[in-house]
Formats: structure tokens, sequence, C-alpha cells
């Protein structure tokens, strides 16, 4: 019987994907900067919705809702980003006003983003809210009015600003 050592070791068993730890840290760095350009995208779309008169308000304040936890998160790390979707919530906020207590037995409840957000995209047009109508009466859902609800979305923006603003001071330090 061969000794163990004469088993050759395979070459072939290294893990795929980058091969270098600066190969690696410049596809984080890469996919970070997308996902901060992208925030602050979706950040002005929120700022135009909270002065525009086209209803769209509640489909951006939704997607930057689920951004904002991104942003809180320790993996946006410039502090402009912050500023931007901050500023769009306190102007969302304004816009919201202070609706009081609405008639609705329920709200959406927001969980994982990637199932709320298709719901985001439709609430921004016409066609779209006649989507989720329908969509609706076939797979059930909050109805299109608790989504719509001035009272529902000046709390998620109050939500949101709760947890950007710490974030972003703690940058500062
Ligand atoms: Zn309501």
């Amino acid at each position: 019987m061969p000794p163990v050592t004469d088993i050759p070791v395979s070459s072939a068993s290294t893990p795929s994907g980058p091969s270098s730890p600066e190969k690696w840290r410049a596809l984080v760095a890469s996919w970070r900067a997308a996902a901060e350009d992208r925030t602050a995208d979706h950040a002005g779309y929120l700022r135009s919705a909270a002065r525009a008169a086209d209803g769209s308000l509640p489909c951006h304040l939704i997607a930057n809702y689920a951004l904002a936890w991104y942003a809180a998160s320790e993996r946006v790390t410039d502090p402009t980003v912050h500023d931007e979707i901050i500023t769009a919530f306190e102007a969302a906020a304004d816009r919201l006003g202070d609706p009081g207590p609405c008639d609705h037995a329920a709200h959406p409840r927001l969980g994982h983003f990637e199932d709320y957000l298709p719901t985001a995209a439709w609430l921004g047009t016409p066609l779209g809210r006649r989507a989720y109508r329908w969509r609706r009466h076939e797979e059930g859902g909050e109805p299109l009015d608790a989504w719509l609800c001035p009272s529902f979305l000046r709390v998620r923006a109050d939500e949101a600003l709760a947890a950007l603003r710490p974030a972003r001071a703690a940058l500062r330090s």
C-alpha cells in the first residue's frame, strides 16, 4: 500500500472567483459604488415626486424605504448618499404633512424588500395601479387604497428617517 503522502493534490480544487484579495476588493468596491449611485438616483426620484402632482409619491417613497435600510447599514459609506435620501424623505414627509389617523383596517406589511418592490413599481402609474387591482382579485393582498394611504406613507417616511439620521451621524465620526 503506498504511503498517504503519495496521493496527488489536485490543483483543480482552488475555489472559483477572483484569484486574489485585491481583485475581490475591487469587485466589492465597484458593486458598492453602483449601489450608492442607484440609491442617490432613487432619492432624486423621491425628491421630485414630493414636489410633483402626478401621484408618483407612494411609488418612490416605498422604493426608497427599501433602500433606506440598505443605506442605514454599513454597506453605504458615502455620506452624500445619506444626505440625499434623508433630504428626499424630509421632502416627502413635508408633502404628506400630518394626515392623522385613517379608516383602514390594515396597511401593507413591508417585509423583505424583494417582496414589496414590485408593488412599489405598480403604484407609480395609472396602468400599474389597474394591474395591481386586477392582480389582487387573483392573489389577494392589501387594497390599493391602503398602499396609497397618507397616514401609512408618513409613518414609513418617519421610520426611514429614524434609521437614516443616526447612520449618517455615525459616518461623521
Ligand atoms: Zn390608512
